[in-house]
């Protein structure tokens, strides 16, 4: 399977989510939230036009889904989902949506609170996670992709299962190091608190099974 190569701009906005030393790390719970809210959002609106879409609230949600011990955390949409070419431009060339407002490599290195107030989106994963892989199938399409990079050194997408349309984002944590733990991230309690903390305002459920105490 070929790798291909992020864009430049891409490239260096990775390169300093992967390298941060930013202290909220937590906000990419926040931004992958976001994005699977705006995803439903987007069946939502279609289904305003669309007479063959019904759009019933219940159906739609974002679910977590933690795992200690193969080390990675699941956040699972039912949103619009992706095609091959989305997947494409909108993970491999970013930096051309609205939250990307800043362009140059030194404003981002003197702007840690520009992460904090505006996000900087989908690669905001690669400050917890080495290796991002996005399982994805689009709204009116039979074939599902998956996206997957461990960061700089670029990315592949190749044909997959999935049976329902949306999107199932695994973010494979990174491990302990002595002055960060990333732990927390695998920890429901943890999660839960984040959540609250910067995703209360979503309109959809965010799902998370807790074991019975
Ligand atoms: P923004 O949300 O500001 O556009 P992001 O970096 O957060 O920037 O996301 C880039 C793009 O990737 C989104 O605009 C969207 O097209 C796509 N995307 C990301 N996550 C999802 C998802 N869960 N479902 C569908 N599309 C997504
Ligand atoms: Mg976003």
């Amino acid at each position: 399977m070929t790798v291909k190569q992020f864009q430049a701009e891409s490239k260096r906005l990775l390169d300093l989510m992967i390298n941060s030393i930013y202290t909220h790390k937590e906000i990419f719970l926040r931004e992958l939230i976001s994005n699977a809210s705006d995803a439903i959002d987007k069946i939502y609106y279609k289904s305003l036009t669309d007479e063959s879409l019904e759009f019933s609230p219940e159906s739609y949600s974002i679910k977590l889904v933690p795992d200690k011990s193969s080390r990675t955390l699941k956040i699972v949409d039912t949103g619009i989902g992706m095609t091959e070419s989305e997947l494409e431009e909108s993970l491999g060339i970013i930096a051309k949506s609205g939250s990307h407002a800043f362009k140059s490599e030194n404003e981002l290195k003197d702007g840690y609170d520009i992460i904090g107030q505006f996000g900087v989106g989908f690669y905001s994963a690669f400050m917890v996670a080495d290796k991002v892989t996005v399982v994805s199938k689009a709204l009116g399409s039979e074939q599902a992709y998956r996206w997957e990079s461990e960061g700089a050194e670029g990315y592949t997408i190749e044909p997959c299962e999935k049976e329902s349309v949306g999107t199932e984002i695994t973010l494979s944590i990174k491990e302990n190091t002595e002055d960060e733990n990333y732990d927390e991230y695998l920890d429901k309690y943890r999660l839960r608190q984040i959540v609250k903390k910067y995703s209360d305002f979503i309109r959809y459920p965010i799902v998370m099974e807790m074991e019975k105490s």
